[in-house]
């Protein structure tokens, strides 16, 4: 009989990513709520050092999957490695962060398992007889609807920053479990030879609580440079919207929106950004959103809590200098 709320644990630089912090702290209510153990996995190579930080957040089990297969992830071996897992445990349900390695896995996961999967939910309700029941976005963020998977284990991806982190527990403890991993090299089409990674002290677009974003009011790539000023002052994120992506002003990985990375930091400051409904989508769950933009009809101003209207070029520096004496004062 399937058993346990598992909650898969994303790690990147040798940490643990917030989201799945997030995640596992509401496993542990519904753990509570349903009587459920609650179960930490954990994939990669040299990651016992995880463990005791997952049960201080709640985990009563937690799986390793260490191996030098699993140390960089791709599809086809984390697939095949959680497959095994999970036919052989039965979890009742197994929830992830929808990351970019969540996006990928999950559907990939879901096939191979022959289940259902509610994707980029929002909020989780334990129901007595449909188990768990999922509210998820449709429509670019418009309308919400509400979806219960029938199939075993429930198998989900929750959208960052949906759920608070808990206070740990250094007093709680858990039993770890190696478990062996066997990959089939079937499973193994893509072997990853290098990471590149820019190296940034700035905090991650999708985990930092404020995002000082640019669309194509910013004219061109150089001038993404008073953003980075502002947002190394308030020690945010720099984001972009999708027309300030393609024209190759900044990296892909930097878009925000439907296409891109969902947001939803403390502050959200869109500079030059029109507030068309696929940028919305990204970032219209931020608590606060300051918009600034020459065109007082912009739509970004409808979803603005607060809005300046002027030029950018103006604006932009005189914040920087007003947040540099805030911060210093
Ligand atoms: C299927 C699909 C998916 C999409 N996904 C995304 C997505 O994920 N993310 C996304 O962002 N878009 C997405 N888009 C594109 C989206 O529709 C818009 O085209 C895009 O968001 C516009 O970007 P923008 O606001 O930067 O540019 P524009 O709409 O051109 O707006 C630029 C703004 O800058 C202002 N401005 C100009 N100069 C200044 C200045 N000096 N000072 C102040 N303000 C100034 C202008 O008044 C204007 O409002 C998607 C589109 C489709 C069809």
């Amino acid at each position: 009989m399937p058993k346990g709320i598992w909650i898969f644990i994303e790690h990147s630089n040798g940490k643990i990513r917030k989201v799945s912090l997030e995640v596992l702290s509401q496993g542990r209510k519904i753990a509570d709520q349903t009587g459920e153990s609650l179960v930490a996995v954990i994939a990669g190579e040299g990651i016992g050092g995880f463990a005791k930080e997952v049960a201080e957040y709640g985990a009563d089990q937690v799986y390793l999957l260490d191996s030098p297969q699993l140390a960089q992830y791709t599809t086809g071996a984390y697939t095949s490695a959680l497959n095994k897992l999970i036919r052989e445990q039965e979890p009742l349900a197994f929830l992830m962060g929808h990351t970019g390695l969540g996006k990928d896995l999950a559907p990939r996961l879901a096939q191979r398992l022959g289940v259902g999967l509610a994707s980029d939910i929002l909020d989780i309700e334990v129901d007595p007889e449909k188990f768990l029941v999922f509210k998820r976005p449709v429509y670019t963020g418009s309308a919400f609807s509400t979806v219960e998977t029938t199939s075993r284990p429930v198998l989900a991806t929750v959208r960052a920053k949906s759920f608070l982190v808990a206070d740990p527990d250094p007093s709680r403890q858990a039993e770890v479990i190696e478990a062996p991993v066997n990959i089939d090299p079937a499973d193994l089409k893509v072997i990853l030879k290098e990471v590149a990674i820019a190296a940034s002290s700035r905090p991650a677009l999708t985990e930092a609580d404020i995002v000082v974003s640019g669309g194509r009011g910013m004219k061109g790539p150089e001038n993404f440079a008073i953003l980075e000023e502002l947002a190394d002052v308030v020690g945010g994120a720099v984001g972009a919207s999708r027309a300030a992506c393609d024209s190759g002003w900044i990296a892909n990985g930097f878009q925000v929106g439907q296409t891109g990375s969902i947001v939803a930091p403390t502050i959200y400051i869109a500079c030059g950004i029109s507030g068309a409904i696929q940028h919305l989508a990204g970032m219209n769950a931020s608590k606060v959103i300051i918009a600034i933009n020459k065109d007082p009809e912009a739509n970004i101003f409808n979803v603005a809590d607060y809005g300046i209207v002027g030029d950018l070029f103006e604006v932009v520096p005189l914040l920087t200098q007003e947040f540099k004496q805030l911060v210093n004062s």
